[in-house]
């Protein structure tokens, strides 16, 4: 599904490597996990994968379904089939939530070549998804993320995924900041999407988003590399254990 190799990347305003060579496969029907210190790279890996800019790959590649994604736009990305979370959702003035998401929906399919959902399917879709989420109509409504507490933000978001339906999920941190609730409505809404054909990868701060959403397998990022690669075990030894003695053995 998606396949990294030899990543690197360094910044584009000043001569600064983040990623000195990343390597990661995530198989469709798997939820992989990156867990990693504070500057390790996690973040800039998902943004370079969504084609944020400020950003310059100096090596390697990245597929998606075989198909080179760092030379795509950041929407024929997402048309592509891959969506990103981000630690921090945007907010958009002016634009309402459920126009918003049927706009996303539709440009997805057209880009897909499959028909525009009616109105009436939309609608129905939308809110059946949103009720699951404990998203009410009234935020439905409002402006994009505008005003929307940090779990709102969150859920929101999961919402977007699930009604975009893509093959590949990246989270990143979507746990922070969050209540046990709230956390626990998110995992769930990402638990559901769970599918053979679809994979995920979540990257997190902290072990227990892992009790919530259960990794197949976890890799621990640090210095702009992926140091170690395990099963959900890992996380349960970094949360007892910390880094330190993992960045260690790497040494
Ligand atoms: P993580 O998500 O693992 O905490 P990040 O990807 O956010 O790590 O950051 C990795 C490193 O790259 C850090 O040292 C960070 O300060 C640096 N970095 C990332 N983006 C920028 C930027 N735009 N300008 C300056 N430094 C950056
Ligand atoms: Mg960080
Ligand atoms: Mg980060």
């Amino acid at each position: 599904m998606l396949e990294i190799k030899n990543l690197q990347v360094k910044l584009e305003e000043e001569d600064k490597q983040i990623l000195k060579g990343v390597n990661l496969t995530v198989e469709a029907g798997k939820v992989h996990a990156i867990m990693g210190p504070n500057g390790s790279g996690k973040s800039t890996l998902s943004y370079v994968l969504s084609g944020k800019d400020g950003y310059v790959v100096t090596e390697g590649e990245a597929t998606l379904g075989g198909e080179d994604i760092l030379e795509m736009e950041p929407e024929e990305r997402a048309a592509a089939g891959l969506f990103l979370a981000f630690q921090y959702p945007v907010e958009i003035p002016g634009v309402g939530n459920m126009t918003f998401l049927r706009t996303a929906v539709n440009a997805q399919r057209k880009a897909r070549g499959d028909e525009e959902m009616s109105s009436t399917e939309f609608l129905k879709v939308v809110r059946e998804k949103a009720k699951s989420l404990k998203i009410d109509a009234e935020m439905l409504k409002r402006p994009v993320n505008v005003g929307f507490s940090g779990g709102e933000k969150k859920r929101n978001e999961i919402l977007q995924m699930a009604m975009l339906e893509p093959k590949m999920c990246i989270l990143d941190e979507t746990d922070s900041g969050l209540d046990v609730d709230a956390m626990k409505l998110v995992s769930d809404g990402v638990n559901a999407l769970r599918d053979e054909g679809r994979g995920f990868l979540v990257i997190t701060h902290y072990q227990r988003l892992l009790d919530h959403i259960k990794p197949d397998v976890v890799h621990i990022m640090y210095d702009g590399r992926i140091i170690k690669t395990g099963g959900p075990e890992l996380a349960l030894e970094v949360e007892t254990q910390g880094y330190a003695h993992l960045i260690e053995e790497e040494a």
